[in-house]
């Protein structure tokens, strides 16, 4: 498989390998493992090995399509640890070995007033959602972590410092920073009250 892509640095030829996921191909049918394409690397790419991947409430709205707009097979997963096994050649802030994670978002226009403002979840042309998006580089749809590896451009992966228990981090990337983010937005700190409003993906850090 290949397909071509425009670039600030011209148009470059993108190439797919397969990788083992696990996916269901209907809102009925369980997860099971399938065969999904990765693009080898592209200059600004980092390939991480999955080591842990959380299991976020909206992962089984996706499978299920109870938000509708599920294409399939859906590969569910935005709660990605793992370690980096091959950076483009572009790449200047991750090398191989390094710890990495990725969360809910992983591409968006990069041009637009929102992207330039560090506020790609606003993108004008809609974020690339880690799973169940339509893939910037492949045309197909994103597949998320429930899967052997994950290649994602440098900018929206995270590191993940070496100290931390690799497995306990993995719902930081959605669970936790959807948690975090209000709280560090209103300032909320030793005595003032915050309340949850109850939503199922916070899971045990809204508490
Ligand atoms: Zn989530
Ligand atoms: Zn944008």
């Amino acid at each position: 498989m290949e397909t071509l892509k425009t670039t600030a640095e011209g148009v470059i030829a993108v190439k797919a390998k397969e990788v083992r996921a696990f996916g269901t191909e209907a809102p009925d049918k369980t997860l099971q493992p399938i065969k999904i394409n990765r693009r080898i690397p592209t200059p600004h790419d980092v390939e991480i090995e999955i080591l842990y991947c959380g299991v976020c409430h909206s992962d089984l709205h996706t499978a299920r399509n109870e938000w509708h707009g599920t294409v399939y097979p859906c590969v569910p997963g935005h709660e990605i640890v793992g370690r980096v096994v091959s950076v483009g050649k572009h790449v200047s802030k991750f090398k191989v070995g390094d710890h990495a994670a990725v969360g809910c978002m992983v591409d968006s226009c990069r041009e637009c007033q929102y992207c330039k403002e560090d506020l790609e979840q606003y993108c004008e042309e809609g974020n690339t959602a880690t799973y169940n998006s339509p893939d910037r580089h492949l045309g197909t749809q994103t597949f998320g972590g429930y899967s052997e590896s994950v290649v994602v451009d440098e900018a929206f992966v995270l590191r993940v410092p070496e100290n931390l228990d690799l497995a306990a981090a993995a719902p930081l990337l959605c669970a936790g920073i959807t948690t975090y983010s209000p709280l560090k937005h209103w300032n909320v700190g030793p005595g003032k009250k915050s309340g949850d409003s109850g939503y199922w993906w916070f899971g045990a850090y809204g508490r």
